[in-house]
């Protein structure tokens, strides 16, 4: 018999308001609007998993939500709120969305505690790591003082601008089959404590944390990049194959969840 694709939830935490679109002729009228990449739902659909978006809920409603997925991905988006992390506010702090920040940290935190496997990108990653516990830099220019490398890139999200050196015998650098990545970067932020459930498995040459996974990966299946791997499906197999192994895991999971 074959099972069904394991439902793989997506979060999403980008808000547009009325104004941030252009009004088309015959369209939708002005609204708030919550966007997530299309990308990612094709990533998920040809890694063999059923993509879900999630839509924000209750922390009360969370779990209800996890009981009903195989596994999560966590989006891209705006910068989290430093209050989540007992920081105040950095100047160059970009615009957030606390009541979203919410609801993606509780996801993050259920989900790990339910033993679901959770790919976190870009902020994903940011969310995983500050859900666990963590802390990030507000601000990549002004506060990491080895900053070189320019991690918020002008050029299209398909071009690697920056290379990431994975960890020998990392879990990682097994799936990718890769010691050196190269990446997209569109990020501001990025870890700066890590949080104890999680182990670094990737820097850029200029030392910022690009790749972070769990600290027992036969316990708890945790990956977060801090590039968005969804858009650099065209440039060979190796960021498929975070989304195949992602995928793979849910399908254990889904297995392990009917057992029970
Ligand atoms: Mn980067």
């Amino acid at each position: 018999m074959v099972s069904p694709p394991p439902l793989v939830g997506i979060s999403t935490s980008e808000v547009r308001s009325p104004g941030d679109r252009e009004l088309v002729s015959q369209g939708e009228p002005a609204r708030t609007e919550l966007a997530l990449g299309e990308r990612y739902l094709d990533a998920v659909r040809a890694a063999g998993g059923m993509p879900v978006i999630l839509a924000p809920v209750s922390p009360d409603s969370v779990e209800t939500l996890i009981g009903r997925l195989d596994a999560v991905v966590l989006s891209g988006g705006p910068d989290l709120h430093p209050s989540a992390y007992g920081a105040i506010p950095h100047p160059q702090l970009g615009p957030t969305e606390p009541d979203l920040d919410s609801f993606e940290l509780a996801l993050a935190r259920a989900a790990v505690t339910r033993g679901l496997p959770v790919l976190g990108i870009c902020r994903g990653m940011q969310v995983l790591n500050v859900a666990l516990g963590g802390t990030l830099y507000q601000d990549l220019p002004s506060q990491w003082e080895g900053g070189v490398l320019k991690h918020r890139q002008d050029t299209p999200k398909w071009q690697p601008t920056h290379e990431v050196e994975v960890g020998d015998g990392s879990y990682i650098a097994r799936v990718m089959d890769r010691g050196m990545v190269k990446v997209n970067s569109y990020h501001h932020q990025a870890i700066r404590d890590l949080a104890d459930g999680l182990v670094v498995t990737g820097r850029s040459s200029d030392g910022v944390i690009e790749a972070v996974e769990s600290r027992d990966l036969s316990q708890r299946w945790l990956l977060g990049v801090q590039w968005h791997a969804e858009a650099m499906r065209g440039a060979g197999p190796q960021q498929e194959r975070l989304f195949e192994a992602h995928v793979s895991a849910a399908e254990h999971h889904a297995l392990r969840r009917a057992a029970a």
